[in-house]
């Protein structure tokens, strides 16, 4: 890596000066406060010759849309991000959450990397493609949304279900790939191309509600607490996907395990385990498993009473090839059939097996752009707005070309104190995503 250039070019320029505008407006989410930033970004899209449209199911909650025409001759395809971001605690940072300040080569604020620096280089291609006149046979669809951060009911989702020939789109790009990794000394960028589904449920459990002072066995306290420990030390069984497979593949190579190693199997898994860091082994633990983690335990008020009742809240997570039913049976063949199982929210797994056409260009581009690098997909454990993409039909696959150097923090610095871009890679960031779209809609 070479040392930050300082802003010199009128690009680098530009394409600084819009993401300092975003992250000086606080979208804070809750409460959001989304159509600051859409009324933000519309403006400049409006002053490129764009009419975007700026929609919102609750007041303030806005989510703007733009479109470049194709020639229609393909379907159109879809760059989408949030503008919300998760709450700092100022206290903690060293620059101001929203000042957009720029000190080490980087611009600091909320939404650095998660993620209004993906929605600022959307942007940007958007404005590169209509300053360049661009023939392309896909329209490109830019939305810029509310929501995320707390599930996108009023942000993608909303859009989704009250507009979507707006969005509808057969392949569409966001957040969840696109920063270099280091492993082993190698230099990565994953692709998302899987994320898993969530199936959030309570298990209710009952019992004869009596006076504590007289105690008796099976209690819903006793059953609850039964069924949680045997969730938290159960884990659900192994399962693999194309996703699982590829990542653990190129990740065992780089580390350089030995050939029989590399295949993905409960196994090798097993038998490569203690060699991996820490956080790679939880990470394949995720993707290779559901999960069903108890978060929350409720029972009783009154510290001389034996309550009738008891619950334990549970976030499950289920893999792509996985049903909603299939994870419940997982889930039944561990704590057994005497709790109430209800659901509370629960949103399908996405995979679009690597080797597919969006990301066979994105390998492409990369080629050219970071010739050294492995390409990768990955899978999120959690779930992004591609949740509520999925629903048109629409292949979404996460790369938010970001080049950091070796050490930068990425990962803690998402949802963490000091969020911060590095403003060369941010901008290599742009030629990369331009080239993408480019390359894939004409
Ligand atoms: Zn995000």
């Amino acid at each position: 890596m070479t040392e930050t250039a300082p802003v010199a070019d009128p690009l680098t320029d530009e394409a600084v000066r819009h993401l300092q505008g975003l992250l000086q407006i606080d979208t804070s989410n809750p409460p959001g406060n989304e159509t600051a930033a859409a009324d933000y970004l519309a403006g400049i899209l409006h002053a490129a010759g764009y009419d975007p449209a700026v929609l919102a199911a609750v007041p303030g909650r806005g989510n703007v849309v733009a479109r470049y025409p194709g020639t229609g001759e393909l379907p159109p395809f879809l760059l989408y991000g949030h503008v919300d971001v998760v709450p700092a605690d100022e206290a903690s940072w060293n620059r101001g959450p929203f000042s957009g300040e720029i000190a080490d080569g980087c611009v600091w604020g909320r939404g650095a990397l998660d993620m209004k620096s993906m929605v600022a280089q959307e942007l940007m291609v958007m404005l590169l493609l209509q300053r360049n006149g661009v023939r392309l046979r896909r329209d490109v669809i830019f939305a810029a949304t509310a929501d995320e951060e707390v599930g996108g009911d009023v942000g993608i989702g909303f859009l989704v279900d009250e507009h979507p020939d707006l969005v509808r789109a057969e392949y569409a790009l966001s957040e969840g790939g696109g920063t270099t990794m280091y492993i082993g000394g190698k230099e990565f960028y994953d692709i998302r191309t899987a994320e898993k589904g969530t199936y959030r449920f309570a298990l209710r459990t009952a019992g004869t509600p009596a006076h504590a002072a007289i105690p008796r066995p099976d209690t819903a306290v006793e059953r609850a607490a039964r069924a949680a420990t045997a969730l938290a030390t159960t884990p659900l069984p192994f399962r693999t996907t194309a996703t699982a497979a590829a990542f653990f593949r190129e990740t065992t190579r780089a580390l350089g395990l030995p050939e029989g190693e590399r295949v993905l199997s409960e196994k090798n898994l097993e038998r490569v385990m203690g060699r991996l860091p820490a956080d790679l082994q939880h990470f394949l633990h995720a993707i290779t498993h559901d999960t069903a983690v108890p978060t929350g335990l409720r029972a009783g008020r009154k510290i001389n009473v034996i309550p009738g009742e008891a619950e334990v809240l549970v976030d499950g997570r289920y893999l792509p090839g996985q049903t909603p039913e299939g994870f419940v049976e997982e889930v039944r063949a561990v704590v057994g059939t005497g709790a109430v199982l209800e659901p509370i929210d629960v949103t399908r797994p996405l995979e679009d097996p690597p080797g597919g056409l969006l990301y066979e260009t994105i390998v492409d581009v990369m080629r050219r752009h970071a010739p050294r690098a492995t390409l990768l997909p990955t899978m999120l454990a959690g779930a992004t707005d591609a949740k509520h993409v999925g629903r048109l039909g629409t292949t979404c696959l996460g790369f938010g070309p970001l080049r950091v150097p070796p050490g930068f923090p990425s990962d803690s610095l998402v949802h963490g104190h000091n969020e911060r871009v590095p403003i060369e890679g941010y901008i290599w960031g742009i030629n990369v995503l331009y080239d993408i779209v480019t390359r894939f809609c004409s």
